[in-house]
């Protein structure tokens, strides 16, 4: 069985924390949710809807970890959109078959994480799952401390996971393993079908979107944190956010999840994990493709797909219209960029390079006030104003384009912190702003300048792991 028909486990006195009124009109409903409150805690079920959890397997931190599935996510609806199907899920709705040692449940500060999260990545034009909703309850859980619990409703246009391919694949199914390929195929990849080898072209679909989505988060700075084979959506879609984190102070092996005390998942490290992972993949549809050569060779387009699509991006970054035939020494440029920019806030760094002129340094302050090695800051900027010049830049025209790619506003976990504290108090008001902010990243909100600021210095003891 690919899963098993269950209901959620209603929990006492809820309330609605924040709704996202872009998801809510994604699937056809109303920004003001409020009296559907009961479905959207899981206390209620929509009618005709048959609840679901699925099973899959994976690996962690590459170990492989046998059966896992929806420990506490509960499929309960399948909406027609004008983006195509949406299914939507509760997380945290309660126990299931597959909930193992864990209760079922999440709590109010990670709902609230992968809430705001999911729609911040949206905003960003990022591939990624959507949350509709985060509603609390005060019915208690136990983690490090007690915390209360709360229900995310997150939608995607599947959630099927690498780990669901493994599974079948670890327990010999091959029947069960075509099954779901057949699935995946027909439903989300159709045009696969008119290739020589449909299962080598889903793996070779398949890595190609996951490259992408991995170079999407170097440019963005985004680190996910747990980068398990049960995270990696098969339609390339951020998913599953637990201890993810946007670069502050860049350092390429920074580690954002507490628990991962190896750094398997660091910022540098994603990359060749998002490959490893397209071969847990490929191992498992093996039986499929039914010979190693074409396995391969789809596994040989992550390498040159993650390179063109990280080059794409940081030329945009940057504001070069001009790629890299025309320019052989972009490369170094870049590199030098990361190599002199360990200390300084990713996230300033690229919104005010912006403000750089190419005819000379006058526009450089605010960026080279970032720097303590202000020579080495000057040396890199004279190349990047030569480099401008040598596509006779337009310095107006490159910083409006530059404020669409590089965004003023990410969900810093300090921002996150600030928003769950009120939370637990019961001030949704804060979760609200944020997201608002958020929906907006690329553009200049001066009545919210502060949500573009360093973090505080009390945001350096923050720690987030994997409990949730
Ligand atoms: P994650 O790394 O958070 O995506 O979770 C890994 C596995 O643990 C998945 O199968 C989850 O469903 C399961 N899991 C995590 N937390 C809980 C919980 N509180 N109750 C039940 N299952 C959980
Ligand atoms: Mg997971």
């Amino acid at each position: 069985m690919f899963y098993t028909r269950l209901m959620p486990t209603p929990l006492p006195a809820p309330y609605l924390v924040a709704t996202s009124a872009p998801a809510a009109q994604l699937i056809g409903l109303p920004a003001d949710l409020s009296d559907s409150l009961d479905i959207l805690i899981g206390n209620a079920v929509p009618e005709r809807a048959q609840p679901l959890a699925a099973v899959y397997s994976g690996h962690q931190f590459g170990v492989w970890a046998g059966q896992l599935g929806d420990g506490r996510a509960i499929l309960f609806g399948d909406v027609a959109t004008s983006a195509g199907p949406m299914e939507l899920q509760w997380k945290g709705a309660g126990l299931t078959p597959y909930s193992r040692m864990g209760d079922g449940r999440a709590v109010l500060r990670s709902s609230i994480r992968e809430f705001l999260c999911s729609e911040a990545m949206h905003a960003l034009g990022i591939p990624t799952s959507r949350a509709l909703s985060v509603a609390g309850s005060d019915q208690g859980v136990v983690r490090e401390t007690v915390e209360t619990s709360a229900v995310v409703v997150r939608m995607a246009p599947s959630f099927v996971r690498f780990g669901s391919f493994e599974h079948w694949y670890y327990r010999k199914q091959t029947d069960q393993l075509k099954v779901l390929a057949d699935y995946v195929i027909d439903r989300f990849y159709p045009d696969l079908r008119q290739a020589g080898n449909p299962y080598a072209a889903l793996l070779e679909e398949v890595t190609r979107r996951t490259a992408h989505m991995i170079a999407h988060w170097q440019a963005v700075g985004f680190m996910h944190g747990v980068m398990n084979t049960d995270n990696m959506s098969i339609l390339g879609l951020t998913l599953d956010y637990g201890p993810f984190g946007f670069m502050e102070a860049f350092d390429a092996n920074h580690i954002c999840n507490h628990t991962d005390q190896q750094g398997r998942y660091s910022y540098a490290n994603q990359p060749q994990v998002g490959h490893w992972n397209c071969y847990a993949l490929a191992q498992a549809l093996l039986p499929l493709i039914g010979e190693v050569e074409p396995t391969q060779a789809a596994l040989d387009v992550y390498q040159p797909e993650f390179a063109a699509k990280i080059d794409e991006l940081l030329h945009a970054k940057l504001g070069l219209t001009m790629l890299e035939d025309q320019f052989d020494t972009d490369r170094a440029l870049f590199d030098d960029l990361f190599a002199i920019l360990p200390g300084v806030d990713f996230t300033l760094f690229f919104r005010r390079l912006s403000g750089v002129r190419a005819a000379d340094a006058s526009g450089d302050e605010a960026l080279r006030d970032l720097f303590i090695d202000r020579a080495a800051f000057d040396a890199w900027a004279e190349r990047y104003r030569t480099r401008l010049r040598a596509e006779n830049s337009e310095d107006a025209r490159r910083t409006v384009a530059m404020n669409q790619t590089n965004p003023k506003y990410v969900l810093r976990n300090y921002l996150a912190q600030v928003a769950i504290e009120k939370a637990q108090n019961k001030d949704f008001s804060e979760v609200e702003r944020l997201l608002a902010v958020l929906q907006r990243p690329f553009d200049e909100q001066p009545e919210h300048e502060h949500y573009a600021a360093l973090p505080p210095d009390w945001a350096s003891h923050l720690e987030v792991s994997c409990s949730s």
